[in-house]
């Protein structure tokens, strides 16, 4: 299985106090922290490689590019991806679903045309769509959720209509935990013909990501939620898909040839990415996944649900709780309210106490009007998390509840 102890070794700001408290970092679904192999692979590169990547004929230049695109083959690996013209390295989740948003919608939408997504998505997944909605005229429509947090799949039928260009679905809830059944909804959404977007963003950090088996036309996820480096991020597209789409950015890096008359563009993947890219995050994030690896993402997911699962079950006895996010396939995320005490007084509480938890609305304001409450209190587990750092919160929210 996982050695906990030993991985803390590895991020050293585990170790830090605050508020003369040990810290009991449990934000991970906001952020994870990053082990030094990560930290030291990226000033390793600054400090002996760095210099701008593709084109340069000298030496640096090309160690530079061998690392970029040896990080590129490592995300494919990662993901099961065919190629590496299929993966586009991007800023993060968000930059990544407003590239398909924006390119899909120009070349595949027409007004009144709908794009499917769900009542439990981040703002990137609606935003980015309704920003197109505005531009273009189409139309963003949601799928409902039940009260236990899981998708209403027995309607998706009546939401699949000749209209449905795309549908985009968390693959899991930053505020749920859900597990969305990804493959059924692309199963169905193919069935009609239309392609599906997977947001990777709370599920690539936790369990095996296979976009063959799944598969999805477009995956996004973010390196700083997977103990890479900020900055740093994916889309996965399918080669047709991608093929079909016109760029995003226009600039260096993203062009065949440039005359003032017409402008061809590079081939794939580098089409998608104008511009001098984080070539070091890129690295780094190839780092992550390799330490990633090195742990075993099986040992991962079970760490990680039976965390969940031990929290859920500790907090079970705390009274007047309320926990939002009960689907019986859920992960790394546990989102609850303590009686009528404020989100944001249990979490300021809880600093002080030394426990990180994030309080809110999450970036998914629609999900709040959903449940019919402002915020939530969420703790989130990675790799390095315990059960006695669970423990502690426990003992942490029964303190607070006592002061109300
Ligand atoms: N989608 C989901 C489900 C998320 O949890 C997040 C981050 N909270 C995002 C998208 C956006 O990720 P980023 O800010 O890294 O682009």
């Amino acid at each position: 299985m996982l050695d906990v102890n030993k991985i803390r070794e590895d991020f050293p700001i585990l170790q830090r106090e605050v508020y003369g408290k040990p810290l009991v970092y449990l934000d991970n679904a906001a952020t994870t922290q990053k082990p030094l192999c990560v930290l030291d692979a990226m000033r390793e590169e600054y400090l002996n490689v760095n210099a701008n990547v593709h084109r340069g004929v000298h030496y640096l230049s090309q160690q530079a590019t061998d690392l970029h695109e040896a990080a590129r083959e490592k995300v494919r690996a990662f993901i099961n991806a065919k190629k590496t013209e299929e993966i586009v390295f991007t800023r993060g989740t968000t930059e990544a679903i407003n590239l398909v948003a924006s390119s899909f919608c120009e070349s595949q939408m027409k007004a009144g045309d709908e794009v499917l997504v769900t009542e439990m998505e981040h703002h990137s997944n609606i935003v980015s769509w309704q920003l197109q909605a505005q531009r273009r005229g189409i139309v963003v429509k949601h799928l409902p959720i039940t009260d236990e947090g899981l998708l209403c799949l027995d309607d998706i039928e009546t939401y699949l209509t000749e209209k449905t260009k795309l549908v985009s679905v968390a693959h899991v809830s930053n505020v749920l935990g859900t597990i969305n059944p990804v493959k059924d909804i692309i199963r169905l959404a193919h069935e009609r013909g239309i392609p599906v977007l997977v947001d990777a963003a709370q599920s690539a950090p936790h369990m095996k990501i296979d976009v063959q088996d799944m598969d999805c036309d477009f995956l996004a996820f973010s390196g700083h939620k997977m103990y890479g480096p900020t900055g740093i991020g994916v889309l996965y597209g399918k080669e047709v898909w991608l093929e079909k789409l016109p760029p995003y950015q226009g600039g260096g890096e993203m062009i065949d040839k440039v005359t003032w008359e017409k402008t061809t563009f590079e081939r794939l993947p580098f089409k998608f990415e104008a511009g001098t890219p984080d070539y070091v995050a890129t690295h780094g994030l190839a780092t992550a996944i390799k330490y990633m690896e090195s742990v075993g993402l099986d040992n991962i997911e079970a760490h990680e649900q039976e965390l969940t699962r031990y929290c859920m079950e500790q907090m079970r006895s705390i009274p007047n709780i309320r926990f939002f996010g009960e689907a019986p396939k859920k992960d790394a995320v546990v989102s609850f309210l303590v009686g009528d005490i404020h989100h944001l007084d249990l979490g300021t509480l809880l600093d002080r106490l030394g426990i990180a938890v994030r309080t809110g609305h999450h970036c998914a304001q629609p999900l709040m009007d959903r449940l019919g409450i402002a915020g939530t209190v969420r703790a989130s587990f990675a790799m390095y998390n315990t059960k006695e750092e669970i423990d502690i919160l426990v003992a942490g929210i029964l303190r607070v509840a006592k002061m109300f």
